[in-house]
């Protein structure tokens, strides 16, 4: 498949100063060297625990600011190194919606002018009227009514808002799409409903999702691959199927044995993590996960695991031989 977008190596290291004016006296590693890729029609999700820097990683791609380090490619070519006026044809190419439908629409603006707003910015339409029936199509995409143009954001349910923040994210021909914690703000049968309708999306316009999201059992039915954060980076990373049959790293095994079952009954090999995610100011030696690892050992508080091949289009950051299911299993 060709790939859309490349993340080669990313940094975010955000500075911490003593006072308004003093110098920095330490650095929060919120992204710490992250590679990966998405190609065209393909979602690839970020999942992890709050402050892992997933979103961080959204946000650095979308250049909301820039990177420490690292590179970010489109179409093969590069784009953190570009200014403002290089970026501003390529950002309609990437857009965003953000987890919070509530607060991520201007209150005082129509519908029609919400989603014709990036339409006029990037001057992509001809007249009133073809505004008009552009606005009119992409409600029709997202399946919201045509006469509720000209209501305002309070007027609609949070599942609503979300649809029109997809249909702005839409309106400038975006080819990539990054879903920010995008469904997490809403009640179950709606996170179903907007996920089913950024999967037929998918199909229809061949969009390439990027789904940053803490929410497994709801990535498990829409995504392509899977790349789980941990501390500021990538752990492990594989397709769906792969990720939740034969997770090798612990922490996705841990947050994948969290995830609720329809029968609360069933035997599971619940692994339970003790502690709290470490400060990514100071990041824990070896292995990021190992304070809190059920199956830690000496090297891993000294020897930081790289990314190593454990499958086909299979890697993890793990300094175990065998996937945590193995090894319970033996052990047993
Ligand atoms: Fe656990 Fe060690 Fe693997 Fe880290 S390297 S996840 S501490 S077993």
């Amino acid at each position: 498949m060709t790939k859309l977008l490349e993340v080669f190596d990313l940094k975010k290291h955000f500075p911490i100063r003593a006072g308004l004016l003093g110098g920095v006296t330490a650095k929060v590693h919120a992204v710490d060297g992250v590679s990966f890729d998405v190609a065209k029609g393909e979602t690839v999700s970020l999942v992890g625990e709050s402050g892992c820097g997933k979103s961080t990683v959204g946000r650095a791609i979308l250049r909301l600011f820039a990177p420490t380090a690292g590179q970010v490619h489109i179409d093969g070519n590069r784009i953190d190194d570009l200014s403002p006026a290089e970026l501003r044809p390529l950002r309609r190419r990437i857009q965003v919606v953000f987890q919070d439908p509530f607060s991520s629409l201007n209150p005082r603006m129509r519908v029609r002018d919400i989603i014709g707003e990036p339409i006029l910015n990037f001057s992509l339409s001809s007249s009133g009227s073809d505004l008009e029936d552009q606005v009119a199509t992409l409600m029709d995409k997202v399946r919201l009514p045509r006469d509720a143009m000209n209501r305002f954001p309070h007027e609609f349910s949070g599942g609503q808002r979300q649809r029109i923040g997809i249909a702005r994210a839409l309106a400038p021909g975006a080819d990539l799409i990054i879903c920010d914690e995008a469904v997490s703000a809403l009640d179950v049968s709606v996170k179903a409903q907007i996920v089913n309708l950024l999967s037929d999306l998918q199909d229809e316009l061949g969009l390439a999702l990027l789904f940053i999201s803490h929410d497994l059992a709801i990535v498990e039915h829409l995504t392509h691959r899977v790349a789980v954060m941990y501390l500021g980076k990538i752990v492990e990373f594989t397709d769906r199927r792969t990720l939740f049959s034969m997770a090798h790293h612990p922490y996705t095994a841990a947050l994948l044995s969290a995830v609720p079952v329809p029968d609360p009954d069933a035997p599971r090999n619940r692994i339970i993590l003790t502690g709290d995610v470490p400060s990514p100011i100071d990041p824990p030696s070896g292995c990021r996960f190992h304070t809190r690892c059920p199956f830690v050992f000496d090297r891993c508080r000294i020897e930081e695991p790289p990314l190593r091949i454990v499958g086909p289009a299979h890697v993890s950051a793990c300094h175990l031989e065998h996937a945590p299911g193995e090894v319970i299993a033996h052990a047993a």
